[in-house]
């Protein structure tokens, strides 16, 4: 990747996108009205099959939801015909048809070599850079502690993301010396309120998505180049989204369908 390239890949700056929320320094309460939620990604699909039903319901409520994809899954194809080059652009429509079918407002690709990730300081500087472009109240990733389980091993950029994640919201995008080059860019320091993390081995929240569920398989059926059976990957959603739900702790009703996630609600 060119240096222009690796440019254009990077989060467009547009400070009048950026919007007048959340002034730095202000002390955390309770979110109330329109919120804006940024959900960064490893690769295509994972925005969905992480946290696309609470997404989905989030903008049917009203709230802007972003996407930040850190890699295009150049790796992800076993077609002996399929290239790196085609399968980019492939997965990038795919994910920008399935973001619509979310109701998201903007994806961003930042265009990192799929596999490859580590939760460096080129990874966390464009991730603050998104986190001050669109100035999210919630931030929704990957959980990084979740290395395996019993059914398998984690990606390992999706651990890298979650890692890059959690420090980009704290301390990085919050204090205006780091990377003080956004700032000469028009964009301000920024804090989140509160991050939620998909994967999470301990959930502690449990979002209902039995109304947006069929928005996130048909978000989920987009990507093509994934997911050959179509029919099953809804059977299969189902059955995961009713065993989370099973697994609810709380004062309210239990959902029948549902996504669990681990809440930080961000106190400095
Ligand atoms: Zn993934």
């Amino acid at each position: 990747m060119t240096d222009k390239e690796r440019e254009e890949a990077q989060p467009s700056v547009d400070p009048e996108q950026a919007g007048e929320r959340g002034q730095p320094g202000s002390e955390p309460g309770p979110i109330e009205g329109p919120t804006t939620v940024l959900v960064v990604a490893a690769h295509p699909d994972d925005p969905e099959f992480g946290c696309g039903g609470t997404s989905a319901l989030w903008a049917s409520q009203g709230k802007e939801v972003y996407y930040v994809v850190a890699t295009s899954g150049d790796k992800g194809s076993s077609d002996p015909e399929m290239t790196s080059e085609k399968l980019v652009k492939l997965r990038e429509a795919e994910q920008r048809e399935a973001a619509c079918a979310i109701g998201v407002k903007k994806v961003f690709f930042l265009r990192l070599p799929d596999g490859e990730l580590q939760p460096n300081l080129v990874l966390r500087r464009a991730i603050v850079k998104a986190i001050r472009l669109v100035r999210p109240e919630i931030v929704v990733t990957h959980d990084p502690t979740n290395v395996y389980s019993d059914q398998g091993i984690n990606h390992p950029d999706h651990q890298a993301v979650g890692h890059a994640t959690l420090h980009a919201v704290y301390p990085t995008a919050r204090d205006r010396l780091n990377f003080p080059e956004h700032e000469r860019e028009g964009l301000r320091p920024h804090k989140v309120r509160e991050v939620y993390l998909w994967g999470a081995r301990e959930p502690n929240v449990w979002i209902d998505i039995s109304e947006s569920f069929d928005a996130k398989v048909r978000a989920l059926t987009c990507h093509r180049t994934q997911i050959q059976k179509p029919e099953e990957l809804a059977k299969r959603m189902r059955e995961r989204s009713e065993s989370l739900a099973e697994r609810y702790q709380g004062d309210g009703q239990v959902p029948k369908l549902a996504e669990a996630f681990r809440k930080i609600s961000m106190t400095r």
